[in-house]
Formats: structure tokens, sequence, C-alpha cells
């Protein structure tokens, strides 16, 4: 297919110009009405002048035909006073006047060149008939009169004879009515530029000032994107322009939140890499400045670098299970789980680590649940749950796992006896590298991103998480999940 050109694109564009939309409307809103208004008057001026100058000639015509009666013009074929009548006539109208007999023989024509000549046609046999005909030629510009010259005679008992002696064909010229006609339509074609002008000016200025608001509304998107600025943008002359300038705000205010927290996230890996790193500098230069360093002290020392590498591997690890969960929201892979077998597995695992820190873990399956979810996040979300309840317990303490479920959601709650989270901290543990204690959850192993990971799979499958906590008496969290993923 042959590639449109650069320049019939910007033409085609210009058509989706509002301001260009509303200029036509405006300006087609005023003219059309004025243009037909014009020539209906233009026409029924034509029609009524046409109409009336028919009736005249009429009249005229009925009063010569009584005229023609009295004198008996058809038999003697002549009287001064009637071809006086009809040249008047004729020269008052421009126009022709023939006289017809019953022998369809022409017995006067005004212009005198078809004087004797039979006619016969469908108008003059209609009126010989004892109708009257009249016909206006718009073409060529003139008006025909078929009438009947009708003698009537009142007989001996009263009664009333009619007798058609013949029929005057009358034409005549129209070129009044159209002069006039031209003149007032050259006035009426003036008068359509003029308001055409006006409605230039109107309409050029209304779509200006209507569009200004989305012009300046524009301008202060442009300058908050290029930079130029950053305060909220507001543009309130109408009430969509003030529904976009909001839209427009929160979609920014969000991007730098996002940009915000972006880089406090990139501060806070940098940082939490840096700790191990720091850490093993030391222990290595500690060793390289002692000249006959003991193979204890060595051995010793090994022992806390490895403890500092698997940290930063489990740092490193989280952070792409995060990230990994960003990228692909929308890419979970479910199956059907049996949740009950599924809890089961990692209370398994986790059972040693908990019997270190003389935690008892109990599991209270209310019902068998299966769900379609995918297993290996909900695994990831019950694995941090439970590890965080062991983590940041007392000693002799206890865990307990719930699973229950209605017709929709199932439900694992999970609650400890440990050391509880203070109220102030409670918005903040699900936030990425948040932690209530930073050197003890150091100490005990923790990344600070476990309920961060915990909270993106549950919202992934569109579920909800919840936490409860007194301090020092215990922390239970409540994890809701739709027993069928539905795809949005
Ligand atoms: P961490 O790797 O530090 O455990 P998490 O994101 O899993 O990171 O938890 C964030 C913080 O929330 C923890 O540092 C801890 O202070 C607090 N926390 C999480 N779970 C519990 C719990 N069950 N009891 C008390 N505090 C908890």
């Amino acid at each position: 297919m042959n590639k449109i050109p650069d320049w019939i694109k910007e033409r085609i564009e210009i058509l989706r110009s509002m301001k260009l939309w509303l200029f036509i409307i405006i300006f087609a809103i005023g003219l059309i009405p004025c243009v037909i208004l014009s020539n209906i008057l233009m026409n029924s001026y034509t029609r009524k002048a046409v109409d009336i100058r028919t009736a005249n000639i009429a009249n005229q015509l009925h009063i010569i035909s009584d005229h023609l009666i009295t004198y008996k013009y058809l038999q003697v074929n002549s009287s001064e006073s009637i071809d006086a009548e009809l040249s008047q006539l004729s020269t008052l109208y421009n126009g022709r006047i023939l006289i017809i007999d019953q022998d369809l023989r022409v017995v006067k024509d005004t212009y005198g060149t078809s004087q004797n000549k039979i006619i016969v046609s469908q108008e003059v046999i209609k009126a010989f008939k004892g109708e009257t005909i009249s016909n206006y030629d718009d073409t060529d510009g003139y008006i025909e009169i078929s009438m009947p010259i009708v003698e009537n005679n009142t007989l001996e008992d009263g009664t009333v004879e009619s007798k058609i002696l013949g029929v005057m064909l009358t034409s005549v010229s129209t070129d009044t009515i159209n002069d006039t006609s031209d003149r007032l339509k050259d006035v009426s074609r003036t008068v359509n530029y003029l308001v055409a002008v006006v409605l230039l000016v109107i309409a050029l200025s209304a779509s200006l000032i209507l569009t200004a608001p989305l012009k300046r509304l524009n301008t202060a998107i442009s300058d908050v994107k290029e930079g130029y600025a950053s305060n909220p943008v507001m543009v309130k002359d109408y009430l969509e322009t003030e529904r976009i300038s909001e839209a427009f705000n929160s979609v920014y205010s969000r991007m730098k939140m996002l940009d915000d927290s972006r880089q406090e996230f990139v501060a806070n890996v940098s940082h939490e890499l840096k700790t191990p790193m720091t850490s093993m500098k030391v222990l290595a230069d500690s060793l390289l400045v002692q000249e006959d360093a003991p193979a204890e002290l060595y051995r010793e020392f090994m022992g806390d670098i490895t403890n500092e590498i698997d940290r930063e591997n489990k740092i490193i690890s989280d952070l792409l299970s995060l990230v990994k969960m960003d990228k692909t929201s929308s890419e979970l892979s479910i199956s059907e789980v049996d949740i009950n077998s599924l809890i089961e597995l990692i209370l398994k695992r986790l059972r040693p680590i908990a019997r270190k820190k003389d935690v008892e873990i109990e599991f209270i399956s209310m019902r068998q649940v299966t769900a379609m979810v995918d297993e290996v996040k909900i695994s990831q979300v019950i694995t941090n749950l439970v590890e965080n309840a062991i983590k940041y317990n007392k000693e002799n303490g206890s865990v307990s796992v719930t699973l229950d479920a209605d017709h929709q959601y199932f439900k694992i709650i999970v609650a400890d006896t440990g050391i509880g989270i203070p109220e102030e901290s409670m918005d903040h543990i699900f936030e990425r590298f948040y932690r209530v204690d930073k050197s003890h959850s150091r100490e005990i192993g923790g990344t600070g991103l476990g309920l961060a990971i915990t909270r993106s799979a549950v919202i992934m499958h569109r579920g909800s998480i919840v936490v409860e906590s007194e301090v020092d008496e215990g922390t239970t969290f409540t994890v809701r999940i739709p027993l069928v993923y539905v795809v949005a």
C-alpha cells in the first residue's frame, strides 16, 4: 500500500482541529438560513408578481372580449376603437394578441405577421371548449393566456345561452418582473456577502475565544511536562477543562510519587547492599593488618564474612522476587492448588527453625480448600508470614495458622504470641526495607522486603492483607484471597 505523503497528512490533521470545526459550524449556522431565506423570498416575489400580472391581463382581456362581441369584431373583422384598445394593451404589457375565429383563422394579430393564418394548438382547442388557460414560461420570460370569446344571449324564457365565437391568444413578456427580481437578487446577494463577512469575523473570534481555555490547558500541561513549572495545572473556565486539569494533576502527583519512591528504593537498595560489603571489608582489613594472625582468628573472621555473603545473597534474591512481582503482575501462573497440603508442607519445612527458638506451630484447618492460585506466590506469602511469626516471637511462644473459606474467598490467619508491632509502625511494615528495629531484624537475618513481597503477591491475586498487633502480646496477619482468579 502506498504511504500517504506528509504534506497530505498535515492537511488531513487540520480537519481534526476543534477550532476549525467550531468556526465552520458557527459560520454555516449563520449563513445557510440567510441564503435559504433570501432564495425563498425571491421565488415567492416572482410567483406573486406573475400571478398579479396574469390576473390583470385576464381582466383586461375580459373587457376587450365584451367589446369584441359588442362591435361584432369577429364578423366584420375591423373596428378602430378595438384595434386601438388591442394595440394599447399589447404595448402596455409588451405582448402580442391574436384573435382567432371559429374557423381557427387569425383575424387579428397585433404583430401583423400571422394575419389570416390558421392556428391549431392545444391551448386554442381547449379555449374553444370554454377553458381559460394561463401558462408562465420562466425560461423565456413570458405569460401566455388563451381565453374564449363568449357571447351570452338571453332567450325569451329568461335563460342565458352562451356561444363561443372565437379565442383570444395572448402572450406578454415578464421582462419588467424579471428586471425587478434581478435587481432584488443583486440586493440580496450584497446583503448575503455582508452577512458572510460579519459571520466570518464572529465565527473566527468565537472559535478563538471558545478554544482559548483548551490552549491555556495545553500550555500549562506542556510547561509541567517540559519542567518549567511544577505547580498544579488548573483551568477552571469549563467544567471539562477543570476535570482534565484535576485528572492531569492526580496522574502527575502519582507519577511524582512513583518517581520519589523509585529514587528512595534505589537509595535503600544501595545502602542495604553496602552494609554487608562494609562489614566484609572491615573483617578482611583487620586480618590483613595483623601479620601473624592465628588460624582460629582467620576461621572466625571467614565465618563472619560467609555470613555477610549469605545476607547479601538473601537481599539480592528478595529484591529479584520483588522486581519480578512488579514486572509480571499480569502473568500469574494459575493452577488448582490444595491449600491444606501446601500449608502442611510449608510448616513441615519451618518446624525445625521454630524448634530452635522453642516456638510451637499449630495448624487449624476449618475445612478442605482448593483454589485457583499461583502456587509459588501463595507459598511465598505463607512462608514469609510464618517465618516472621517465628522470627519475631518470644521463647516458648507459639504460632497458629488457621485456614478457612466461604463460597468466594479463602482465609489464612497467621497469629503469634510474639513481640508485636508498635502502633506508629503499623502503616509502614509493608514498605520496602522498613523494619521496626533495624539492628534486631538484621541480627535475625531480616531484609525488610518480606512483607512487601507478600503484599504484592496478595494484591496480584486481587486479595487483601490486614494486620492487628499488640506490643508484647502478639501479631495476627489475615490474608483473604478469591478461590477463583478472575482475569480483568
Ligand atoms: P524482615 O525481613 O525484616 O522480617 P518484613 O518485611 O518481613 O522484613 O517485615 C518488616 C518488619 O515488620 C520487620 O522488620 C518487623 O519489624 C515487623 N514484623 C513483621 N512481622 C512481624 C511479626 N509477626 N511480629 C512482629 N513484628 C513483625
